[in-house]
């Protein structure tokens, strides 16, 4: 699913800074149906990975096949196609619209790919009924707890079925139950054939994945 190979990242150093290199030469190959956790200090570079495994930035040099595709040498609007056909994304914060409910916000990405409502209303709510929160699909984000936002922001990342459940500090804000369910959820998703990466922090959450990589000193490497 995704093969990286001597792959780095540069920022470019501000007023003539010399440039600041986040990862160096890194690899990293994660398979189809693989849980993987990636941990590592504040700064070592973990968000710089995510974005680079989601397609959200292109790395400065080396290779990158998602699902056999090489995206390294990818323009801006060809990474953003890639993401949109195989990667879900479960931000920090969830990042849900306000305005709309559960399953509004659940169905919003199909909205953004052309799926006719009807057609959108219903993968929403097998989405929501994935993460056993059908019963508040018309409830707006305030009148959710925390555990349920982030569960509607995990039925909206699997909404359209991606290839790589990609998530960023899941459990970040939330308390020790909702994070337990979290993890069950998460649990759930790889028994049934979801291949899973979740940057973490939270020494729990990298224990509940089925491999672990530790990001540190512009390395990458099998924890
Ligand atoms: P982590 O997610 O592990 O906390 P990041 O990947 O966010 O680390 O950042 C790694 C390093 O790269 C930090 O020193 C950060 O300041 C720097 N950095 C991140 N993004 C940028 C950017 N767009 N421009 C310049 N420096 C950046
Ligand atoms: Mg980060």
């Amino acid at each position: 699913m995704i093969h990286m190979e001597n792959i780095s990242k540069s920022y470019p150093g501000r007023r003539g800074e010399p440039l600041l290199r986040v990862l160096d030469n890194v690899e990293l190959h994660v398979a189809r149906g693989d849980y993987a956790a990636i941990v590592g200090p504040s700064g070592s570079g973990k968000s710089t990975l995510m974005h680079l495994i989601g397609c959200l930035d292109a790395p400065t040099s080396g290779h990158y096949r998602l699902e056999g595709q090489d995206v390294a040498g990818f323009t801006a609007g060809e990474l953003c196609r890639v993401r949109q056909e195989k990667i879900g994304f479960v931000f920090q914060g969830y990042q849900l619209l306000k305005k709309l409910n559960a399953l509004e916000n659940v169905a919003f990405p199909l909205l953004l790919r052309g799926v006719p409502l009807r057609r959108r209303e219903q993968l929403a709510m097998e989405a929501l009924e994935k993460v056993g929160l059908c019963a508040r699909a018309r409830h707006l984000p305030s009148q959710l707890s925390g555990g349920q936002q982030q569960r509607v922001a995990m039925a909206r990342a699997l909404c359209y079925s991606p290839s790589l459940l990609l998530c960023d500090e899941p459990t970040g804000a939330l308390d020790q139950t909702s994070r337990d369910e979290l993890l069950e959820l998460l649990g759930e998703l790889h028994e049934k054939g979801h291949t899973i990466v979740v940057i973490t922090h939270d020494p729990c959450v990298a224990a509940h994945a089925v491999k672990r990589y530790r990001v540190e000193g512009g390395r990458v490497w099998k924890a």
